[in-house]
């Protein structure tokens, strides 16, 4: 999916969008990268959401480290929310998360079991910044299932929504929430991952401030992709290090080209299971 740049009219849209889809839901879930748990988060979701219940999915888990994975599982739980890591990408099964959905529902659906209800609905929307992952979440739980639910007027007001194998129904658009964007290495981060366009800086600004992170974070995994030892590491400066690669990986002196393979590399998980937001 193509990605966005936010300005406030963008924001004010996507905010009074995702409070009018409050409404129609009974959960909502919030789809975060785990690679980025704070700086993927919209700055505005916690105040927005206080009345529903709320589920954080942890996804791209199979690029972030494990252990920061945990450490944030543990972090967002604390905060009373249900949440759950997934690598949407190459587990198509959704049963964890269903089960999550059910007990976030739980208040609504015993409720209406107590009126007598046999299998009430319940009915969720899912949010997140561009390209965290939400189309292919939701394909994964719609399967085979793709069939859109006509609406019924006066409940749906208009909306569509995507029918699962179980009682659970998803509003068929996601809801695209604004990153925090609140300052230049919050930016780099999304950069690197590919949260926003990469265009908003220039390659080698990325790679460089990569590079400095993977040195003090990840420098094991940094060595490997440098095939440098870690002195060779510590005893040059970043641009002389992004150079010395460029010229390994055969690209001559043309750092920006290697600028941008790093980066793809980063982002496909090559150069190990990086988390940019440490817990
Ligand atoms: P959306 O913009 O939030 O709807 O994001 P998409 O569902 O379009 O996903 C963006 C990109 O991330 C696509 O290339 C997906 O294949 C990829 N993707 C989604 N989930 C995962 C995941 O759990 N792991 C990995 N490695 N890639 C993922």
């Amino acid at each position: 999916m193509a990605t966005i740049q936010w300005y406030p009219g963008h924001m004010n849209k996507a905010k009074n969008q995702l409070e009018d889809n409050l409404d129609l839901i009974d959960v909502l879930i919030e789809v975060l990268d785990a690679r980025l748990p704070v700086s993927s988060r919209n700055p505005m979701i916690g105040q927005l959401t206080k009345k529903k219940p709320h589920i954080i999915i942890l996804n791209k888990s199979d690029l972030a480290d494990p252990i920061q994975t945990k450490k944030w599982t543990r972090y967002f739980q604390d905060e009373g929310n249900f949440v759950i890591s997934m690598d949407a990408q190459h587990n198509t099964n959704m049963t964890s998360l269903f089960k999550i959905i059910k007990l976030a529902g739980k208040k609504k659906t015993e409720k209406l079991i107590a009126k007598g209800a046999s299998n009430p609905m319940i009915r969720v929307a899912i949010a997140g910044i561009p390209n965290c992952g939400k189309s292919t979440i939701i394909n994964r739980m719609v399967g085979r299932n793709a069939a859109i639910v006509g609406d019924k007027p006066g409940v749906t007001r208009g909306q569509s929504w995507l029918k699962t194998k179980t009682n659970v129904q998803i509003l068929d658009t996601p809801g695209i929430l604004w990153p925090k964007f609140s300052d230049q290495e919050v930016g780099y981060k999304l950069a690197a991952c590919g949260a926003i366009k990469a265009d908003v800086f220039h390659p080698d600004d990325v790679a460089l401030f990569v590079i400095e992170f993977l040195k003090q974070n990840y420098q094991k995994d940094l060595a490997k992709f440098a095939q440098a030892t870690s002195e060779e590491l510590e005893n040059m400066s970043n641009p002389d290090l992004l150079l010395a690669m460029t010229n390994k990986y055969g690209m001559r002196d043309d750092y920006d080209k290697f600028s941008l393979f790093m980066l793809q590399r980063l982002r496909k998980g090559k150069l190990g299971r990086i988390t940019f937001d440490l817990r």
